[in-house]
């Protein structure tokens, strides 16, 4: 059995209240074992401790330091409590025998205290108002007026049966039956009621009518009815509070209820509004007189399960029948007023938003409209509550147990696998596998893994996600096996309908094991909340209106270029991995009526670009804005989208600005230490090469925004033609733009105009058009694929494209301790947050490679393909440790005749034409 133990704040705040201060204190603390690797040493870490002033009691302070604040303020009250000698389980009863005599007790002294009507307990405000009628339902209360505001009550029915947790039905029975048994009360056996068998005196009344106001006015609230039939939609409902009435006579009329006394209460269903309740009809049961367990089986014969109300027991997570009535409205220990708030649609699509993973995060970031939970963590552009904290908040909001963190060090040793020699790779990123990648951490010795363990509320494990994935950072291996789940399970709401069998898999290799029969068990008031039952049809699962798989990311790239365009061009636009701050607002547009609603409006709203973290469409179209630019779109309503508006004939419409651009680390690196920047200089190293050769032909794979190919064109060359491919469009509309207007101004000047293509598709493709060029170009490209896509790209570059010369450039991982210390002045906090993930230059980079281990994947490749191999690079000198970006320059060595013709093979052209210059309408040869 649970034993309910208060945590050492929670029971000095029974005692103290506010009076209790706490005081947290940020220490810097010395770190021991400097973090290894190439990585910016951090040498402190920040730690906590507590001092806690009672005033006119005592004053503590922790001796040590703690990680985490709370766990500081934890420790101050519990050496208070010490020293204070609290008795932690102070009168909470520990049998059931126990704790139902001192329900009785309590139920009792409720109404048979003399002072009773004077306390300031908020039963006291339900009972004043009953106070105030006269005649026949004079000081008659409704049982559940207790359940709603006693919290003692509920402990003691837990301890009498845990069961009572998640059956407000059962609470009422218990306190049916404990009333009867407790001195001075009566209860009616057919009505519910509850009252004092003995009159109040008139002064006891009095003193209650004072101390709790009555309405004078009456009261409109609004609130949300849920009907129990999955088919009919919630709706707004009016509650009408009026003098001297027990707000849920009311509700028992929306309800259809004989009267207050059968309405039940649920426990508060959100933590933001303490009075938010489901209230519904009790169910036609015979209340037996002993401990409830026959209530529990009667019902059971009844087969009631046909009137349970899903989408209410959903959210609270308790039982609930019939039609509810979601409403905020009740007496409170703060007020001696009645409290009430509005309860309407979008509360209740919130709360159940809320309940998802993605939706946690955009509630949190008060954005719904917009947000969308990030596919990647690193820890200086994560944006709102950390996945840790946002995976238990989820498991807390699906009523599961805390989940579990296991962050073990990872000792340099299991990564050495016999036979590879030399230097490491480090370790740091997703991709990265600790083990089997046949490279060792020699320089990492500590290194961090993760494993995340979900657990059901009776603590019983149904996931489980273990990895192989390591981080230099425990916080780091955290913070990303804790998203990897919140993924999961993000996906799994998406598509409730998966058959139960794929559980049944065996461990699967992206780390996860479910546990089907717990998992299911648990989730099942949610599955058929959202739709199980509707087969394989996701825009069917209207029970709620949100879920069907999201657009994929394909169609962000594909999805239609901006037409109006608002404001110059700045030139600063957001690129992948920087942070775009924008403003935004998003109105509903309802075709028929030619009429807008204002949805959604953000005056500052930062996210990462290609992180997955924003809508599709906002996405592409913040890409195609540069700073100060702002534009509008439309877009269609999605499944999820539905809830605010079930109407085919609406769209969205989208306005954006924006704001301001933060550059990946990387380019800010290059920018601070070198001059020209490192971009510019690579640009250079190429022209240089052009220059030897007299080519006239260039392919730049992977040319992004066109930095090289658009340099090209402020260079004296002897290119006739220019080429670049991408695997993004979102670069590759970039590139276009720029590339024509240089090109427009070129044929102003009548200076020469070269041949200028852009091919959509992927460099480890060949393609018959671009086969051998003079010069190939791939600068800063292959560290953004998988290696085994690197070497892929290196054999079909050198054996299919065949260039004259290739040119690779990539990061010296052994040059980044420079850049780091360099780009990061010594603002200490900044290190701190940027030395782990920024391990590498730029979080999109799957490997960054130490000099060996670029020559090695390079020798190799020349030698296989009949090419010869130099290196060289650009940034700084060829002294320890390196440039800052290695180059390899591969020169295609003489070949047979016969061989050379054999890849023009011209059916064989995947790539897709982009843009073309002179416009490919015109004929130019
Ligand atoms: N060469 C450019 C851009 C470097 S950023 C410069 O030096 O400025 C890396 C680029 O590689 C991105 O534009 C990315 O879209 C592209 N890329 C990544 N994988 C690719 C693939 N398989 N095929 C083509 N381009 C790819
Ligand atoms: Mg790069």
């Amino acid at each position: 059995m649970p034993t309910a133990t208060a945590t050492p704040k929670a029971m000095i705040h029974q005692r103290y209240g506010a009076k209790a201060v706490y005081r947290v204190d940020e220490v810097r603390e010395a770190v021991d074992g400097v973090c290894p690797g190439l990585a910016l040493p951090q040498s402190t870490r920040c730690v906590y401790r507590c001092q806690l002033d009672i005033p006119g009691v005592l004053s503590v302070s922790t001796p040590g330091t703690f990680a985490r604040k709370k766990d500081a303020e934890q420790a101050a009250a519990q050496i208070a409590i010490e020293k204070l000698g609290i008795q932690p389980t102070s009168n909470i009863p520990n049998t059931p025998e126990e704790a139902w005599k001192e329900l009785i007790r309590r139920i009792s002294r409720f109404f048979t205290e003399e002072n009773f009507p004077t306390s300031y307990h908020p039963l006291v405000g339900h009972l004043s108002v009953t106070l105030r009628r006269t005649g026949d339902l004079l000081g008659k209360l409704p049982i559940s007026a207790i359940v709603a505001c006693d919290v003692k009550v509920h402990i003691l029915c837990k301890i009498i049966d845990p069961k009572a947790e998640f059956d407000p039905l059962l609470v009422l029975s218990m306190i049916y039956n404990a009333a009867k048994q407790s001195l001075g009360v009566s209860v009616s056996s057919r009505n519910l009621w509850i009252q004092s068998q003995r009159p109040y005196s008139p002064e006891a009344v009095d003193l209650a009518l004072q101390r709790w106001s009555g309405i004078s006015d009456p009261i409109r609230v609004e609130a949300v009815l849920i009907p129990c039939v999955m088919e009919d939609e919630p709706k707004m409902v009016s509650l009408n509070i009026s003098e001297n009435e027990h707000y849920m006579g009311d509700i028992a009329s929306k309800l259809s209820a004989t009267d207050s006394s059968h309405v039940l209460v649920s426990r508060t269903v959100d933590k933001a509004s303490p009075e938010m309740r489901f209230y519904f009809p009790a169910p036609d049961v015979q209340f037996v007189s002993d401990l409830s367990k026959q209530l529990v089986d009667d019902r059971g014969d009844r087969n009631m399960n046909c009137v349970i109300n899903k989408r209410a027991s959903y959210i609270s997570g308790q039982t609930i029948y019939g039609d509810a009535v979601l409403a905020n409205v009740g007496y409170t220990r703060r007020d001696t007023e009645l409290q009430t708030d509005h309860v309407n649609l979008c509360t209740y699509y919130r709360i159940l938003l809320r309940k998802l993973p993605d939706g946690i995060y955009k509630i949190s970031k008060d954005s719904i409209l917009v947000a969308e939970l990030p596919c990647v963590y690193t820890r200086t552009s994560w944006k709102g509550p950390s996945p840790r904290d946002l995976l238990c908040s989820f498991c807390r909001l699906q009523r599961l147990s805390e989940p579990h963190f296991a962050a073990n060090g990872v000792s340099a040793s299991c990564n050495v696998l016999v036979g590879s020699e030399e230097m490491g790779s480090p370790k740091a990123t997703a991709g990265n596998q600790c083990a089997n990648d046949g490279r060792i951490a020699k320089e990492n010795p500590d290194m961090f893994k993760c494993s995340v363990k979900i657990y059901s509320k009776k603590r019983e494990l149904l996931l489980e996600y273990s990895t192989d994935y390591s981080w230099s950072k425990e916080t780091d291996a955290i913070q990303n096996s804790a998203l990897k789940v919140l993924i999961w399970f993000n996906r799994y709401f998406k598509q409730l309908n998966t058959p139960v069998e794929k559980f049944y898999l065996p461990k699967s290799t992206d780390g996860f094991t479910i546990y089907p029969n717990i998992f299911l068990q648990e989730f099942a008031m949610c599955l058929s909340v959202y739709g199980k039952t509707s087969g394989g049809d996701s825009r069917t699962c209207n029970a709620v209106g949100y879920f069907s798989m999201d657009t994929s990311y394909q169609q962000l790239e594909s999805s239609a270029f901006l037409t109006d365009i608002d404001g110059q061009d700045s030139g600063v636009f957001p690129s992948h991995g920087s942070l775009a701050c924008i403003s935004y607002s998003v109105h509903l547009f309802m075709k028929d009526s030619r009429t807008r609603y204002l949805l959604e409006v953000n005056n500052e709203f930062e996210f990462e670009i290609g992180a997955g973290a924003v809508r599709n469409q906002l996405e592409s179209c913040a890409t195609q804005l540069s700073v100060n630019q702002s534009a509008c779109f439309v877009d269609q309503l999605s499944d999820r989208d539905l809830s605010l508006a079930a109407a085919d004939s609406c769209v969205l419409e989208f306005s954006v600005k924006v704001l301001q651009v933060t550059e990946p680390l990387e380019d800010r690196m290059e920018k601070a230490l070198f001059n020209p920047p490192l971009s510019k200089q690579r640009v250079e190293f190429a022209v240089r090469h052009i220059n030897q050769l007299h080519a006239t032909t260039l392919v730049d794979f992977g040319c992004g925004s066109g930095s090289l190919l658009d340099s090209l064109l402020e260079h004296p060359t002897t290119l006739e033609k220019i080429v670049g491919v991408d695997i993004s469009r979102k670069g590759l509309t970039r590139a276009a733009k720029s590339l024509h207007q240089k090109l427009s101004k070129k044929l102003l000047l009548q200076t020469s105009v070269p041949t200028a293509v852009l091919y959509h598709g992927s460099v480890t493709d060949f393609d018959s058009r671009l086969y051998g060029f003079d010069i190939g170009t791939c600068l800063e490209v292959i560290e953004h694929v998988e290696e085994d896509q690197a070497s892929l790209f290196g054999n079909v570059a050198l054996s299919s494209f065949c260039p004259a010369v290739l040119i690779v450039s990539t990061p010296n991982y052994e040059y980044n301790p420079i850049l780091q210390r360099s780009a990061l002045p010594n603002k200490e906090e900044e290190q701190e947050e940027n030395a782990g993930p920024c391990k590498f230059r730029n979080h999109d980079h799957k490997f960054e490679w130490t000099r060996s281990q670029f020559q090695r994947w390079a020798t190799g490749l020349a030698a296989s393909h009949n090419y010869t191999v130099e290196f060289s690079g650009v940034g700084s000198s060829s002294d320890e440790p390196g440039y800052a970006s290695q180059i390899a320059v591969f020169r295609r060595m003489a070949r047979d005749q016969g061989e050379s013709s054999l890849n023009e093979d011209d059916s064989h052209q995947p790539y897709e034409v982009l843009w073309e210059w002179p416009n490919a309408s015109i004929p130019s040869h």
